[in-house]
């Protein structure tokens, strides 16, 4: 990831569009905001790539994730 992005966009958050065709990893970040220097991303990025999984990644910023009343967790 570009320099500018992670100071600008430091959180990732996953999205999964079908929560019944997602691998077990997926399932696991759904719905939650981590650094995007956490462990966990190593894992799963790039995503699974997998048609049926959809899943995405969203970038967020700081004021985003206060926005939406989001927590950012460790793992
Ligand atoms: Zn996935």
């Amino acid at each position: 990831m570009a320099e500018t992005n992670k100071n600008t966009f430091p959180y990732l958050s996953l999205w999964i569009v079908d929560e019944s065709k997602a691998q077990p990893e997926c399932l696991a970040l759904n719905d939650k905001v981590l650094r995007w220097d956490n462990p966990c991303w190593e894992n799963n990025l790039p995503l699974c790539e997998r048609i049926e999984c959809q899943c995405h990644v969203t970038q967020m910023t700081e004021l985003m994730v206060k926005q939406k009343g989001l927590k950012v967790v460790d793992k």
